[in-house]
């Protein structure tokens, strides 16, 4: 029998404000969509943290059993520099600052993205689709909704009509906010304008003749509207009505507003059962924003080169440290919270590591193991309450440690359901990895700390030789490993 048959999992339903009992559409079947990255630069810690907290969602659903489709898309084109659908293209605009061709931006980006998360142990996703790969699909979107009269075409563009939507349907329904405040607080239509209300969205643009991501279409050459993306690619691949959708807090609106408004206006039906909203990261307070300049990449914190990190630290303690706090909760950055978190992690990683060397007893005696597990489940069935699980495993450090301190005890059977149940929740749930738990007199260290001279020497004649490509590479992906080289008067040097 799966395990979700006796687990009950409630999700905090953004649109309902309630955490409801989860119940996917097909018996034991899951779809779930999240909004991916816009890849015209480097992602930063904020985003990752999204992408872990959804990454946490699709591992405790497998790991209850569901066969999850799991969709993330690439935003490739569409997205342009606001919200207010104005300036240039966010790619092309990057290809024309980079001098490349905007799907070499693309591409560059894309690895990028896929490197860090990997960094970070999050699985992929199911399917990947882009933007660009599905304009066909676009187009015959659009189609319907002007067909449902619910979108108008001008002068070679094409807008949702959010007032006439409005009439049967309500558009504020995710994100709370009233129409008619909307409408007060909108600044009136310029002459230029092709919109018929300020509210109106595009779902088609025109292309001026400098933008060069551009596409025939019914009504001229343009491109897409970046909500339109979303809409279509979650119901080509998971049907008109599926389970789960998430996304950062930023993108309640209007992007998945506008994604409910398409989704209902074009099949009549609510596309999604559970919204999901992971909060923000921030950094001194503010959140963490490619555009604004205050945040901190993953290669600096993995190297520890910047100005506010003391030391580098491994994706598995950052990832520690961010499934540490509620993914509904913002959480602020700072090096003391890693440093802190880099104890626990560390602490976490012993305890496990002393496991198997565990002497068992007739009897268990200092925790209640099968109730334990069970609080375990229950704070992941609580919206998927990492805290309160990371406490519950803390409760298991603090047992295993004072049995191995003889101060309390393990039963054989109790040990085996504690070990499978730590594994599970760490590795499989959370997804940690172990970097850090090295016996330094271990043979197998030695053998590491020779593999380590030599590289570090290799790193030496590489940059004798001025091959600085090559010797950043080493330190950068020894620092992903949690190995940080430090450079100073006596050579380099290292600690495990
Ligand atoms: P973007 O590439 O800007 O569309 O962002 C990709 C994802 O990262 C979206 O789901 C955003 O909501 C999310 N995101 C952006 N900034 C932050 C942040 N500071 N903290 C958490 N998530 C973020
Ligand atoms: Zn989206």
């Amino acid at each position: 029998m799966p395990l979700y048959e006796n687990q009950n999992l409630k999700i905090y339903n953004s649109l309902t404000g309630e955490k409801e009992i989860f119940k996917p559409l097909t018996a034991g079947y899951v779809g779930l969509y999240v909004c991916g990255p816009t890849v015209y630069n480097k992602v930063h810690l904020g985003n990752c943290r999204t992408f872990i907290s959804f990454d946490l969602v699709f591992r405790y659903l497998k790991h209850l059993g569901y066969k999850v489709r799991y969709v993330r898309n690439i935003t490739d084109a569409g997205h342009l520099e606001d919200d207010a659908e104005t300036g240039e293209d966010r790619i092309a605009k990057k290809a024309r600052l980079e001098k490349l061709e905007p799907m070499e931006i693309v591409q560059k980006y894309t690895i990028d993205f896929h490197t860090i998360l990997q960094k970070f142990n999050n699985l992929p996703p199911s399917i990947e689709p882009t933007a660009t790969g599905h304009i066909v699909e676009q187009i015959e979107i659009i189609k319907e909704i002007i067909d449902n009269g619910l979108a108008y075409e001008a002068n070679g563009s094409v807008y949702f009509d959010v007032l006439k939507y409005h009439e049967n349907n309500h558009y504020g329904i995710l994100s709370k906010r009233k129409l008619e405040d909307m409408i007060a607080n909108t600044r009136e239509l310029t002459a230029q304008s092709d919109k018929r209300n300020p509210q109106d969205f595009a779902l088609w643009k025109k292309a001026e003749p400098q933008h060069i991501m551009r596409w025939p279409s019914p009504w001229g050459v343009g491109f897409p509207g970046w909500h339109l993306e979303c809409t279509v690619m979650s119901t080509k691949y998971l049907g008109e009505e599926f389970d789960i959708h998430g996304g950062g807090m930023d993108l309640k609106f209007p992007h998945h507003e506008c994604e409910i408004a398409q989704g209902k206006a074009a099949s009549g039906k609510d596309p999604v059962n559970y919204w999901m909203h992971a909060n923000m990261l921030t950094l001194n307070g503010q959140k963490m924003a490619k555009s604004t300049g205050n945040n901190i990449l993953p290669s600096d914190l993995f190297s520890g080169e910047n100005d506010q990190l003391s030391k580098a630290y491994s994706p598995s303690v950052a990832r520690f440290f961010m499934l540490q706090a509620n993914y509904r909760s913002i959480l602020d950055f700072s090096d003391e919270a890693l440093t802190a978190a880099e104890k626990g992690f560390q602490r976490l990683m012993e305890a496990i590591a002393t496991l198997p060397n565990l002497k068992t007893q007739k009897e268990t005696d200092g925790l209640k193991v099968e109730k334990w597990r069970e609080e375990c489940y229950n704070a992941m069935n609580d919206d998927f309450n990492s805290p309160v699980l990371i406490a519950k495993l803390f409760d298991a450090v603090k047992f295993i440690n004072a049995v191995k301190a003889e101060k309390a005890a393990v039963s054989t059977e109790d040990l085996e359901i504690l070990k499978a149940t730590m594994h599970a929740f760490v590795f499989d749930v959370l997804g940690l990895e172990t970097v850090a738990a090295v016996d330094k007199n271990d043979k197998n260290t030695e053998r590491l700390k020779e593999v380590l001279d030599l590289l570090v020497a290799l790193r030496k004649s590489a940059r004798d030789n001025k091959d600085f490509a090559t010797s950043d590479k080493i330190r950068d992906e020894l620092a992903a490993l949690g190995i940080t080289l430090k450079d100073g008067k006596e050579g380099t040097t290292y600690t495990l």
